[in-house]
């Protein structure tokens, strides 16, 4: 078995990295090298503007080549409690933006050639118990009544030419939601955007800045530039460069492992017998899972397994048991298929689990996706870039309030606790 990334391990990597020592002045510098940091980039340096992009490792080293690949549509609440906590025309209009956000993957995917085995697979929300049931029906019904028409309830029996397993008990299918290879993308991106005229360096972590009177000198143990404005890119990883001058965020946001596995490849048969509609799945519980298949046909099985704050190969190889299990209870006929690959991430998490953009602390900054962000990353990334060219009314989170967390320093101690008391709650829904 690999302890890596199959994302990573299954794409061409970016080879357009600049070389050398870093300097120069540009208009924007943007720290960190996923989707929110390259969309940046990317729409920066078709506008014109030079934008220099500083990645602490290589692009996608972090959630952007970690994730379980799905783009799913709409918000990840339940679309009353949105309404209930942001008001229902932000509610509305936050729903749209993350249908928007995948329109938007489709037309880069298109202008920029990129191949990403993008498709536009829909999603399957699926009720883990009978006593979920109700809860997602209503959630369906108000979604259906007043944002997003194309959803359709599946009861128990209609399930069955989607996804093969008696663990579940009915679902939402969301028609908007796509598929892609995150890997793919994030080379693809970063290639788009070194084509337009971004600089992208690699192996160059942030490391302090300097207010200057033109803006702000950016250090990097392998040089420093001059950028009028710097944007932050960097969510769940915000913590892991020592020194970096992201403490603003780190105080914000708790970093949460996500851990997945990849089986060897399906043969046909198999894939019929598992997920013959070749949706995206997500289940209902807290600590739930999430699940695809591979454009080479291997179920990509995901879930938090278990709190972790770190993603390494012992935390991976620990919550990699935990979701053979779990597989194995949905689909019990692949509980001796051979796992490829075992990997993990940082999932950048806020309190109320909605993302935040913005400008503060001498930065423009977009993060916080909360595990629902491969999409909204790629919108967020050009509002950024709006707001550094001075076009600051395409931000959906606009004014959205963003408190510190009491007692957040970067290491959330009370992490076990919270995965405690999601566990009881699924036990007791
Ligand atoms: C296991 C897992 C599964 C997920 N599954 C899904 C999914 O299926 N669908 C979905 O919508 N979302 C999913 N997500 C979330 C999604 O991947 C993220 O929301 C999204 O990729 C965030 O992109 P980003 O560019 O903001 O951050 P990242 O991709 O995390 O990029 C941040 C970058 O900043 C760099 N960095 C940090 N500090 C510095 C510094 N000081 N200097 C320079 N660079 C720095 C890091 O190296 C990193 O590359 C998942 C996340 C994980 C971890």
């Amino acid at each position: 078995m690999k302890y890596l990334s199959y994302w990573h391990d299954t794409a061409a990597p970016f080879e357009n990295a600049a070389t050398g020592p870093v300097d120069g002045r540009v208009d924007v510098a943007v720290i960190g090298g996923g989707f929110t940091g390259l969309s940046a980039a990317l729409k920066l340096a078709k506008s014109g503007a030079s934008v220099a992009l500083l990645e602490a490792a290589h692009v996608g080293a972090g959630a952007s080549g970690r994730n379980g690949g799905h783009l799913n549509n709409g918000i990840a609440h339940g679309y009353a409690d949105a309404k209930g906590h942001l008001g229902a025309a932000r509610a509305h209009a936050l729903y749209q933006a993350y249908d928007r956000s995948i329109d938007m993957i489709a037309d880069l995917v298109r202008d920029e050639g990129i191949a990403c085995d993008f498709s536009r697979a829909g999603k399957l929300k699926l009720a883990s118990k009978p006593g979920h049931v109700a809860g997602l029906r209503a959630n369906f019904d108000l979604i259906r009544r007043e944002v997003d028409p194309d959803t359709q309830w599946l009861d128990r029996a209609a399930l069955a030419s989607e996804i093969r397993s008696d663990a579940f008990h009915g679902g939402v299918l969301f028609e908007k939601s796509a598929m892609m290879h995150m890997g793919r993308f994030v080379t693809g991106l970063a290639d788009a955007a070194h084509r337009h005229g971004a600089q992208i360096w690699e192996n160059a972590p942030v490391i302090g800045r300097k207010k200057t009177s033109a803006g702000w000198e950016v250090h990097t143990p392998r040089g420093s530039l001059q950028a009028a404005r710097v944007i932050a890119a960097t969510d769940a990883y915000s913590g892991t460069v020592k020194g970096a001058p992201l403490g603003y965020f780190r105080r914000r946001i708790v970093s949460v492992g996500s851990f997945i596995i990849a089986t060897r490849p399906l043969s046909e048969p198999e894939v019929a017998q598992t997920l013959p509609g070749d949706r995206t799945c997500v289940t209902s519980l807290n600590i739930g899972n999430y699940f695809r298949l591979s454009p080479d046909r291997r179920l990509i099985f995901g879930g938090r397994a278990r709190f972790s704050t770190v993603s390494d190969q012992v935390s991976d190889a620990k919550s990699g048991r935990i979701l053979r299990k779990s597989m194995a209870e949905i689909f019990p006929h692949l509980r001796d298929v051979p796992v490829d690959y075992c990997w993990g991430g940082l999932v950048g998490m806020t309190k109320d689990r909605f993302p935040r953009a913005g400008q503060a602390d001498g930065m423009i900054y977009g993060m916080g996706y909360s595990g629902h962000g491969a999409q909204m990353s790629v919108l967020i990334g050009q509002v950024l870039a709006d707001i550094a060219l001075g076009r600051p009314d395409t931000n959906p989170l606009e004014g959205l309030d963003w408190p510190a967390i009491p007692a957040n320093r970067g290491r959330p101690w009370f992490l076990p606790l919270v995965g405690m008391w999601f566990g009881l709650k699924d036990r007791l829904s």
